[in-house]
């Protein structure tokens, strides 16, 4: 049985791939999950809804994570992380979007909820050009 649980992630890894190893330790591949910390050289992803594609910009220098929401389900057999961000910087400037991989973590706290049910899986979907859930 699955728990909620609170996370340190360790320092200089990617965050994407931290968030997915807490996940697969525990053995819970359905959840949600908010996290906050601050981030060296974030990516952050916009899906273009004309050319079906994700135009993704990398922010140099270390970042506030203001806000950090997603979720865990599976995709092609794999558990999947999708998660959003809000950063802000040394002004208190935000930017925000898809949370990509090569955002490096310098802390980062994970707060998480199994959710229950049927884990939802991604399929690709013709209307969007998204895996979403089926
Ligand atoms: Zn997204």
């Amino acid at each position: 049985m699955s728990h909620p649980f609170l996370a340190r992630l360790p320092k200089e890894v990617d965050l994407l791939e931290a968030i997915a190893a807490e996940f697969k330790s525990r053995n819970m591949p359905k959840a949600a999950f908010t996290l906050i910390g601050a981030v060296y050289h974030p990516v952050v992803g916009y899906y273009d809804a004309v050319s079906r594609e994700y135009y993704n910009k990398e922010f140099e220098g270390l970042w506030e994570v203001a806000s950090c929401m997603g979720n865990v389900s599976e995709r092609d057999g794999d558990l999947f992380i999708h998660a959003h961000v809000v950063l802000s910087d040394h002004s208190y400037a935000c930017v925000g979007g898809h949370l990509m991989p090569g955002t490096e973590i310098f802390a980062a706290e994970l707060s998480a909820s199994p959710t229950p049910g049927e884990t939802p899986v991604r399929k690709f979907d013709e209307a969007t050009g998204l895996y979403l859930w089926a």
